[in-house]
């Protein structure tokens, strides 16, 4: 089957869909973009994956594409013509084509793309495993709260971790983690404690992240909302991630040396199934 993907209004095959070469998301990472994922044919959480979109959008000064409503009419269609039940959408706006110049165009039109990835997104094999996580410098830019598609420092670490044998990395700053690549990052602590860095422009404000410190709280758990150091991770008793395509995954062992027993813990993989169970709920479309 071939692959539909949408750009600007048309619904074409991925072979026959064009961008213009001065869009200046290609140019200049000038765009925006947003992954929800798709269980059961619908999207999860799709509602607050928009509303940060906006969000985005309007730190950068950059038009919305189209209306809410005609991003999810064009978001639904696109996984009903791919048949897609269990996967990812993945949606960029930019800000259009314009002449290369570095200051905001005086008029161009934000472009929309968006395409659908099939994926088994419940059952991961890592989630029996665990990941391995490694330590690395955050060099990104100081707006990590704009969603944008200037993804490069954290490809470079994802790769620096492959290279090192690890799953991911976790980033961090003057001595404390901020996030993980692409992933929110937590521990539990000795005292059963769930300790995740707070918002700000430091790191992304996950939309998994939002729904999994609600369950928590729901389950009685306690949630720092606080910078750790590695140190505290050294003395933690379980770690996980948490991201729209991962949901909750645990992390097992951080720079070479295991977390707890080594293995997946219990609060994680209780989240992990409380994040599952009430996908449905939280069905948007
Ligand atoms: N932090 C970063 C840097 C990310 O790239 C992501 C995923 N896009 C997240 C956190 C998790 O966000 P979400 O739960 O909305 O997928």
């Amino acid at each position: 089957m071939i692959r539909m993907v949408y750009v600007n209004g048309d619904f074409l095959a991925e072979q026959d869909a064009k961008i213009s070469v001065f869009d200046r998301g290609f140019l200049f990472a000038d765009a925006v973009y947003e992954v929800s994922t798709i269980l059961d044919g619908k999207l999860i959480d799709n509602n607050a994956h928009l509303r940060r979109l906006a969000r985005s959008l309007s730190e950068l000064s950059m038009a919305a594409p189209c209306s809410d409503k005609e991003l999810v009419a064009a978001q639904q269609k696109l996984v009903e013509l791919n048949g897609v039940n269990e996967g990812l959408l993945y949606l960029q706006v930019s800000r259009g084509v314009a002449d290369r110049d570095f200051g905001y165009p005086a008029h161009s039109d934000s472009s929309l793309v968006m395409f659908t990835q099939t994926k088994n997104v419940i059952d991961n094999p890592k989630v029996k495993t665990g990941l391995k996580v490694i330590s690395i410098p955050d060099i990104r830019w100081e707006r990590r709260d704009i969603k944008t598609v200037g993804l490069l420092a954290p490809c470079m670490g994802k790769q620096s971790a492959i290279d090192a044998g690890a799953d991911d990395a976790w980033m961090v700053q003057d001595g404390h983690v901020t996030e993980g690549t692409s992933n929110n990052a937590y521990i539990v602590t000795a005292d059963n404690k769930i300790k995740t860095r707070q918002l700000g422009n430091e790191i992304l404000s996950g939309i998994t992240r939002t729904a999994v410190l609600k369950f928590a709280k729901q389950a009685q758990l306690e949630v720092v909302e606080e910078a750790f150091t590695l140190d505290e991770i050294a003395n933690a008793k379980e770690a996980f991630i948490t991201s729209a395509s991962l949901f909750v995954m645990p992390v097992v062992n951080f720079d070479g040396k295991d977390i707890g027993d080594g293995k997946p813990g219990p609060i994680s993989q209780q989240l992990r199934e409380i994040y599952i169970a009430t996908a449905q709920e939280r069905a948007d479309l």
